[in-house]
C-alpha cells in the first residue's frame, strides 16, 4: 500500500539556481509521484488514532528521515491523511538551520491548541533538528506538544506515539546511537530517484551552523550497507541516486582502522551496479575535495558532473570568523582542477550574506568571487543567528536592510551569470531524466540534465517518457530553465 502525501513546507526565500542542492531554502516536493494520494479513503478506513498528518521542513536529509519515519509508521498500520483535522497524530519534521523556518513550524503548532483542547487524545509531535535543538523546553512553550523526538531516535516513533497517548508527554533525544535502518524499497523523491544516506552527523565547527548540535558526531555507513541498499533500490526501479551527508566528501572517517576509505570508494562500487544510471552526492566541503574524488567524478560514467560545494564567502577574514578552515584561494584552486579534469563540470554553491562583522569591502570580495567563478547555481542566505552556535557569541551587527540589499545584489548577479551559462548550452544535446509534466504547461515535460539543469521540452505524460532518459536539443534558455526539442527515443 502506498502512503498518502506528506506536505513539504520548505519555501525558498533567497534561492537561486536550477542545480538545486540540499540547502535549507530549496523548494521542492517530497516526491509527488510516490507520495501521491491513493485516496483519502485509505486513511478514512483507518482508525482515527492511526491517521497521521505529516509535514516536513528543510533539506534532503530531513526528507529522507521523513521517509524512514513514515515507513516505520506504515508498518504499524498508520496511514497518512492530508487534513490535520482528520488526524489522530500530527507530526512536524523540522529544520533548525535558520530562524525563519523554525518560527514557521512553531507558529503552525500554536494554531493547533484549540484542536488539541477539543480532542485531548490527539498526539502532536515535533521531530528532527528543532526538537534536538530545543529539547524539553518545547513542552513548556507548547503544552499541546506530546512528542519531542530528535534526529537519533525517530525510528521509535510508533512506540513514542503510544507512550504519549498513555502519559501525555515523551521526549526521545539520545544522539549517541545513530539510527540503524535498512531500506528495501524506495519512498521518494520519485519511483525512479532515491536518496541514500552515506553518513549522519557533522564534525565541522562552522561558527554559524547549528547542525553539529542537532545531528551529532559524524558516523559513516559501511560501504557494503550502502551498496546493498542501492542494489535493492535499483531492483525496485530506481535509476538515479543521490548520496546524502552533511559533508558527504569527508565520508569514511573512523570506518576502518588503518584503511583510508573515501567517498570515491563508494562511487566506484556503486558505478558497477547494473541498471543504475546516475549517481549524485550532496553536500561537499571544500576541505575534502581530494584528487581521488575529482578523478572518480571525471572517470566514472554514472557519476554526474555536478558538484554542490558551499563557499559561503569570498573573504578570507569572514571565512576565518566562520571557521570554515579554507581560504578563497583554496576554493579557487579546487574549482580550477575540477574544471580541468571533469568534462561538462557544473558547480553550485551556498553563500551567506551579512555574517557577523561583514564589512562592505568583505562583501565585495564575495561579489568578485561570484563574478570570477561563475557558479551554475547558488543558494544565497541572509545570516540568521542560531542559539548555541559560536557565532551567537559574536555580534549579529549587519543591519537587516543591509543583509537584504546584499542578498539582492547576489541574486541579480547570479541571474545574469546563469542566463549567460544557459545560453552557452543552446545547440547542445542534453541527456535528460524525465521527471513529469511541466508545472506551467501540461503539454511539456520537465527533467534534469546530468549537470542538474532543469530542461523543458514538448511532450505529455501519456507518451510514457517519465522515468526515462531522453536526448533533448537545447533551443532556448532562461536563467532557471533550458528549453529544447526531443532528439531521439527515450531509454
Ligand atoms: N554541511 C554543509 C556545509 O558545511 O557546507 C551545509 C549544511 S547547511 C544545512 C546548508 C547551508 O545553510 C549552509 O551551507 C549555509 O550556507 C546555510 N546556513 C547554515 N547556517 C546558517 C545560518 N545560521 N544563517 C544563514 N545560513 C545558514
Amino acid at each position: 500500500m502506498r502512503l498518502l502525501p506528506v506536505l513539504d513546507s520548505t519555501r525558498a526565500s533567497a534561492h537561486h539556481g536550477a542545480p538545486a542542492g540540499e540547502s535549507p531554502g530549496e523548494p521542492g516536493s517530497l516526491g509527488a509521484s510516490l507520495w501521491e494520494p491513493e485516496s483519502d479513503q485509505v486513511a478514512s478506513g483507518t482508525p482515527w488514532e492511526r491517521r497521521v498528518y505529516f509535514e516536513v521542513f528543510g533539506c534532503q536529509m530531513n526528507k529522507l528521515d521523513a521517509e524512514l519515519m513514515l515507513a516505520a509508521l506504515e508498518e504499524e498500520g498508520y496511514r497518512l491523511t492530508s487534513d490535520p483535522r482528520d488526524a489522530g497524530v500530527i507530526l512536524y519534521n523540522t529544520c533548525a538551520v535558520r530562524e525563519q523556518a523554525e518560527n514557521r513550524v512553531f507558529s503552525r503548532i500554536g494554531t493547533l491548541r484549540r484542536l488539541k483542547s477539543k480532542r485531548p487524545d490527539l498526539v502532536i509531535g515535533v521531530l528532527g533538528c528543532s526538537a534536538q535543538n530545543h529539547r524539553e523546553a518545547i513542552f513548556d512553550r507548547h503544552p499541546e506538544v506530546g512528542i519531542v523526538c530528535g534526529t537519533g531516535e525517530f525510528l521509535r516513533l510508533p512506540e513514542l506515539i503510544q507512550t504519549a497517548r498513555r502519559t501525555g508527554r515523551v521526549a526521545a533525544l539520545d544522539l549517541s546511537r545513530s539510527p540503524v535502518f535498512t531500506r528495501t524499497r524506495n519512498l521518494g523523491p520519485s519511483p525512479f530517484q532515491a536518496y541514500v544516506s552515506v553518513m549522519r552527523g557533522c564534525d565541522q565547527a562552522c561558527t554559524f551552523c547549528v547542525v553539529p548540535r542537532t545531528r551529532g558526531k559524524e558516523v559513516s555507513r559501511p560501504v557494503r550497507e550502502i551498496v546493498e541498499e542501492t542494489k535493492a533500490l535499483v531492483q525496485g526501479g530506481v535509476r538515479e541516486i543521490t548520496l546524502l551527508g552533511q559533508t558527504v566528501n569527508s565520508y569514511g572517517k573512523r570506518l576502518a582502522k588503518g584503511l583510508a576509505i573515501g567517498l570515491e570508494h563508494v562511487l566506484h562500487e556503486l558505478d558497477r551496479i547494473a541498471g543504475l544510471e546516475r549517481i549524485r552526492f550532496i553536500t561537499s566541503h571544500p576541505r575534502f575535495m581530494r584528487p581521488g574524488l575529482i578523478e572518480a567524478m571525471a572517470g566514472l560514467d554514472k557519476v554526474c558532473e555536478y558538484l554542490h560545494l558551499p563557499v559561503q564567502s569570498g573573504s578570507d577574514d569572514v571565512l576565518k570568523r566562520m571557521l570554515r578552515t579554507y581560504t578563497a584561494d583554496h576554493y579557487r584552486r579546487v574549482i580550477v582542477e575540477c574544471r580541468e579534469r571533469i568534462p561538462g563540470f557544473a558547480l553550485a554553491t551556498d553563500l551567506i550574506v551579512g555574517f557577523c562583522g561583514e564589512t562592505e569591502a568583505e562583501f565585495q570580495e564575495t561579489v568578485r568571487l561570484v563574478e570570477e567563478i561563475r557558479f551554475d547555481g547558488a543558494f544565497i542566505f541572509k545570516y540568521s543567528e542560531r542559539k548555541g552556535t559560536r557565532a551567537a557569541e559574536m555580534s549579529d551587527d549587519v543591519p537587516e536592510d543591509v543583509k537584504r540589499d546584499r542578498n539582492q545584489i547576489l541574486l541579480k548577479l547570479m541571474e545574469r551569470i546563469m542566463l549567460e551559462c544557459h545560453r552557452e548550452r543552446v545547440g547542445a544535446v542534453e541527456e535528460v531524466l524525465v521527471e513529469g509534466p511541466s508545472k506551467l504547461d501540461p503539454k511539456r515535460l520537465t527533467g534534469r540534465s546530468r549537470a542538474h539543469r532543469i530542461v523543458v521540452f514538448p511532450g505529455t505524460v501519456e507518451e510514457g517518457l517519465v522515468g526515462k532518459l531522453v536526448g533533448v536539443k537545447i533551443t532556448g534558455a532562461t536563467p532557471l530553465v533550458l528549453v529544447g526539442e526531443r532528439a531521439g527515443e527515450g531509454r
